[in-house]
């Protein structure tokens, strides 16, 4: 059993040494539980705050401890009555090539209906919080407009193609001239903008003639500056998620905004609203026959950054809070 654990934790961006690889035995499944093959793992920017001990809504991985991960996997050995051998599974098992499970926390996948790595982006944990975080606060009306960061990735992708299929306008903001055609040409947003040009906040206000009346914060920092004063009375603001700070060391820069954002809040009757998007599972079973619908149909498109073999999951995790990956980004771990 290959597995990656965390080893110190990062100040700043992680770095190679904050991770380490470890051979172990494969272990044994008791009673009422299943052994697993790891095929797929995904990597996703919450796991930056599971390396710090800072206080957050999970507890941060222990060091010494394999590091979390949603994945693919078979089953090689069944000692619970609904798995049998050979069965692919949605597992929660963590940067390694085996572990073992308690059948009742697995899902079973069925390869024939869609790519069994998409349990992990589009139809798993990153396309539902696309789903419920938008429809459920940011609820975007016909002929509203929507505006979204990190539009390339499973989140963001799906929110700009969702707000469409509800009749909105969908603005993209991606990293790059390639991301960005692929966010217009390829999900057919409306329009999309590169937060790395120089005149970046003036080519989102162009984006945006009408206002924002959505607008999706996966990103904060100069992006949440750009999209901030564009938000039109009674916008609704989920806020998802704040890559730009996660690597964030010392006290934030420049000058204190939040006289700014409250005044706004309160003469614009903004609605901000932060998730974890588990609060939501309820609707879950929804999203499964929704998506899935909507996937199969071709309304709902998504891309996959596959990686080959778990030793280079670290550098992967690294590049995608630098915006390195380009679409969900996973890894092969049962590589031949
Ligand atoms: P992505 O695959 O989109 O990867 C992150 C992307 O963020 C990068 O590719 C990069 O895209 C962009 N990015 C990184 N740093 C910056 C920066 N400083 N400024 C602007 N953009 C930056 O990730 P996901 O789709 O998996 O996740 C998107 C967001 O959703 C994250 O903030 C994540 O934490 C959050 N999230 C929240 C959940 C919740 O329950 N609240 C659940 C799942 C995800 P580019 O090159 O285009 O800039």
């Amino acid at each position: 059993n290959r597995r990656i654990v965390l080893a110190s934790r990062p100040e700043g961006r992680p770095t190679r040494e904050n991770l380490r690889v470890e051979e172990a035995d494969v272990p044994e499944p008791g009673e009422g539980q299943v052994l697993l093959r790891v095929q797929y793992l995904s990597l996703d920017p919450y796991m930056r705050g599971r390396m710090s001990a800072a206080r957050s809504y999970a507890p941060p991985v222990e060091l010494g401890a394999v590091m979390v991960g949603g994945t693919v996997a078979q089953v090689i050995r069944s000692r619970h009555p609904d798995y049998k051998e050979g069965d692919v599974v949605l597992s929660y098992s963590g940067w390694q090539t085996h572990a073992v499970a308690k059948g009742d926390g697995l899902r079973k996948l069925d390869p024939s209906a869609a790519p069994v790595s998409t349990a992990l982006g589009v139809l798993g944990m990153p396309g539902f919080t696309a789903y419920s975080g938008l429809f459920t606060i940011g609820r975007p009306q016909p002929g509203e407009t929507v505006v979204v960061a990190a539009a390339s990735g499973p989140v963001g992708a799906t929110v700009g193609q969702l707000a469409r299929l509800k009749g909105a306008r969908a603005v993209g903001i991606a990293g790059g001239p390639d991301k960005c055609a692929y966010v217009r040409d390829e999900l057919g947003f409306d329009a999309v903008v590169d937060h790395r040009a120089p005149d970046f906040a003036a080519r989102l206000k162009e984006a945006c003639p009408k206002g924002v009346d959505v607008y999706f914060e996966n990103v904060g920092g100069a992006v949440w500056d750009a999209v901030f004063p564009r938000l039109n009375p009674f916008a609704r603001v989920p806020v998802c998620g704040l890559i730009a700070q996660y690597n964030a060391t010392g006290p934030f820069e420049g000058p204190d905004r939040l006289p700014i954002v409250m005044r706004d809040v309160l003469s614009k009757s903004l609605t901000l609203r932060g998730f974890i998007q588990t609060e939501f599972h309820s609707q879950l079973p929804d999203f499964y026959r929704e998506m899935g619908a909507w996937i199969r149909e071709g309304r709902v498109r998504y891309r996959e950054d596959i990686v080959n073999g778990l030793d280079n999951a670290p550098e992967a995790f690294i590049g995608l809070l630098e915006g390195r990956n380009f679409g969900k980004l996973v890894v092969r771990v049962d590589e031949a």
